[in-house]
């Protein structure tokens, strides 16, 4: 799960990294409210969850309440990257000196934990990377050791961070790696993390992905997810326990296993048709989760046929069928479905559903026949 920068920032306080005074606001009256209440000049800062907002024009500097009303107004309703923008930051704007760059996330190879630190911040750490991959200085931390001090020490000299900020920022690292860890994150990035003209380092942004598999042990994340803008079918996929993407195509899709589930998008884009979304209902696709799945992509108002997508291994196909025909009772369907079920115990299954077939529900025997049926459906040309 990704947080918003406003988030991350306060999920950094509770690890003790220093960051700047501020507030959220969702309309253009509360931005200057936070504004004066931050203190002059402000910088006024888009809330989505994806980077660059720099240069897409989503941070702003405002000197007074008049400036921090437009820079608000500008910013509020702002397309980026095909995020909206419906929340703002705004906190006391800095002086910079230096913009550095500092992260932490798992080397998956190394099976090992990996920080990133380079005294060239600011920007696109891909491009300090591709074109200058020296300035980076890279840190392995076995987590059974954690990090301490000197090598943080160590490691801020090795990046080349200027004299003054070392000692800030060497604990601020620590710190990171604390947040990182204890606050089961898989990734901390601050960038940029900074000196100020009058000598303080602190982090001016804050991005942070949460390990999902972790929440188990952090019933504080619950309000995290609840401020989420995330897609209303997610939303609903989500409250029913499955494992949902919504797409913008027009054919629904349940399948079971993600490998076939994604495999089944790929066909319906073969033959010409796009789908609603990815939903893998997983190996019990008994009448509860079917029930389930069919309520979330019916609830999709793109959807124009729903292609069901079922490979019976250790599930038995009869039990499939049985399921589907008692959640088709138990749902009502807006678009035709077509049905691959195929695999252990095929046969009976097919059989079994062989007496609801209609022009609302049909069977095909492959999943090409069915992809292409779907898609034809979809398009209002089938015969
Ligand atoms: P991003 O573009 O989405 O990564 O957003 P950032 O929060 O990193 O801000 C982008 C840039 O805006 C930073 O690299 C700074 O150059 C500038 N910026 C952000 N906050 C301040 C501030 O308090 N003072 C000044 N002078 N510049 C700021
Ligand atoms: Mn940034």
């Amino acid at each position: 799960m990704d947080l918003f920068e406003y988030q991350g920032k306060e999920y950094f306080a509770r690890f003790g990294i220093p960051t700047s005074p501020g507030g959220i606001a969702d309309t253009v009256a509360e931005a200057v409210a936070q504004a004066d209440r931050a203190g002059y000049p402000v910088v006024v800062k888009a809330q989505v969850k994806v980077g660059g907002r720099g240069k897409a024009g989503g941070v702003r500097l405002a000197n007074d309440a008049a400036e921090a009303a437009r820079a608000a107004e500008a910013i509020l309703g702002m397309d980026i990257k095909g995020h909206v923008v419906r929340r703002l930051w705004i906190e006391h704007a800095s002086d910079i000196a230096r913009e550095y760059y500092a992260s932490f996330t798992l080397d998956r190879p190394a099976k090992l934990h990996l920080g990133m630190l380079s005294a060239s911040g600011g920007v696109d750490i891909e491009e300090v990377a591709a074109t200058n991959p020296e300035a980076i200085a890279r840190l392995h931390v076995n987590p059974c050791d954690g990090l301490d001090h000197d090598t943080a020490r160590r490691w801020v000299a090795e990046a080349g961070l200027d004299e003054p900020a070392r000692e800030q920022a060497a604990d601020l690292l620590v710190r990171l790696y604390r947040c990182f860890v204890e606050g089961d994150c898989d990734l901390a990035e601050i960038n940029p993390l900074i000196l100020t003209t009058d000598g303080v380092v602190r982090a001016l942004d804050a991005k942070v992905t949460l390990d999902e598999n972790a929440a188990f042990r952090h019933p504080e994340w619950a309000e995290l997810a609840g401020s989420e803008s995330e897609d209303p079918r997610e939303q609903m996929a989500k409250a029913r326990g499955l494992n949902y993407i919504g797409l913008d195509g027009t054919v629904g899709i349940i399948a079971n296993g993600a490998g076939l589930a994604m495999s089944t998008l790929d066909v319906v884009n073969q033959v010409g048709g796009s789908a609603a979304n990815f939903l893998d209902i997983g190996g019990g696709a008994n009448a509860a989760v079917m029930s389930a799945a069919l309520e979330v992509i019916n609830a999709d108002p793109n959807v124009r046929s729903i292609l069901v997508n079922i490979f019976g291994g250790i599930t038995r196909v009869d039990d499939v069928a049985n399921g589907v025909i008692e959640a088709l009772s138990r749902v009502e369907i807006r678009s035709p479905i077509v049905l691959r079920l195929d695999g252990t115990n095929a046969e009976a299954g097919r059989a079994l559903l062989a007496p609801h077939l209609s022009e609302q529900v049909q069977a095909e025997p492959t999943m090409l026949a069915a992809a292409r049926r779907a898609v034809a459906l979809a398009e209002g040309a089938a015969r």
